[in-house]
């Protein structure tokens, strides 16, 4: 790939954008699939000494290659979402998202690009979030969703030829604060509980569930996905003021296995465990909606646990 092959588009302003070319934007995506979602700092340098663009030419660019990871079969509306995140190396790397959906079952259902995007950097570890890339104006959940992160009123929000920050698409907002939550998303309350002991549970998905965002229903939970040949991957479950663009543990762990390139089928996954906190479990059902919408997966393992309080 070299600069010389890169197309330069003149927009409706006359500025030239870049763009990557076809061969390019593949071989981009199959290296994004590798890192399973991921540019990581060093990438990012590299990519823009090759093709000699800035950051933020290049993280238009990536839109395109994040929309690839898309699954759309109701809407085949792909769309495309990339955070730049901070993670605690003081690295700034690029979290690619893309929408999900799930044929003949509720819409509410969906996991939207950038919910996607935000869940990548949150299950990673990126600290700080600095700018939301998207290939398309978000729709009101989304600046909703966008709206419970610990840096909402900080970070920029990039649209291919428009940039905002999210006072401006969502003024008059209803937040966390609305229901005396001090806390965010990239900023919830220090955990003080640890589940019970159980043997049958992978330490890595007891980890996480205590790392939920769940300031409304206090239900800690997460779930993890084993392939046969690809590892496991996990999702958590993050919580919003508004109730509905609620990110469920299952959506965040499937977005992330298709950011690995890989399919909820039976030749890929092996296994599906959900963790729930015991005496305000609520996602067992949605959990199994959500499955019913592929045939041949192995049935859902789901277990409660109690808390018990460290301090
Ligand atoms: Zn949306």
């Amino acid at each position: 790939m070299t600069a010389s092959t890169s197309s330069v588009l003149k927009d409706s302003l006359n500025k030239t954008t870049f763009s990557f070319d076809e061969s390019q934007r593949t071989a981009l995506f199959n290296q994004v699939k590798t890192q399973h979602g991921l540019l990581f700092a060093a990438d990012i340098k590299a990519l823009c000494a090759q093709y000699t663009i800035t950051h933020d030419e290049l993280l238009r660019a990536c839109l395109p290659v994040a929309s690839l990871f898309a699954v759309a079969p109701i809407s085949h509306f792909l769309v495309g979402a990339v955070v730049v995140g901070i993670d605690c190396d003081d690295a700034i790397n690029f979290y690619f998202g893309a929408n999900v959906e799930f044929a003949k079952q509720p819409l509410s259902l969906v996991v939207h690009a950038e919910q996607s995007a935000i869940n990548n950097a949150w299950l990673k570890g990126a600290q700080t979030i600095v700018q939301i890339a998207i290939s398309d104006a978000p729709c009101g959940y989304c600046r909703q969703f966008m709206n419970e992160l610990a840096d909402a009123e900080k970070f920029d929000i990039l649209l291919p030829d428009q940039q905002f920050k999210l006072n401006q698409l969502l003024p008059h907002a209803f937040g966390p604060k609305d229901l005396g939550n001090n806390y965010s998303l990239f900023n919830p309350a220090p955990q003080t509980q640890i589940f019970e002991a159980n043997t049958d549970i992978d330490t890595a998905l007891t980890k996480l569930a205590l790392t939920a965002y769940v300031p409304y229903t206090a239900n800690y939970c997460a779930v993890k996905i084993t392939t046969f040949d690809n590892g496991c991957f996990y999702g958590c479950y993050a919580e919003n003021a508004a109730y509905s663009p609620s990110l469920a543990p299952l959506q965040s762990a499937i977005s992330q296995l298709h950011l690995a390139g890989l399919s909820m089928n039976d030749t890929t996954v092996k296994s599906i465990e959900l963790l729930q906190t015991k005496g305000v479990e609520n996602q067992l059902h949605v959990s199994e909606s959500v499955l019913a919408n592929y045939s041949n997966l192995p049935a859902l393992i789901a277990y409660s646990l109690a808390l018990i309080k460290t301090c």
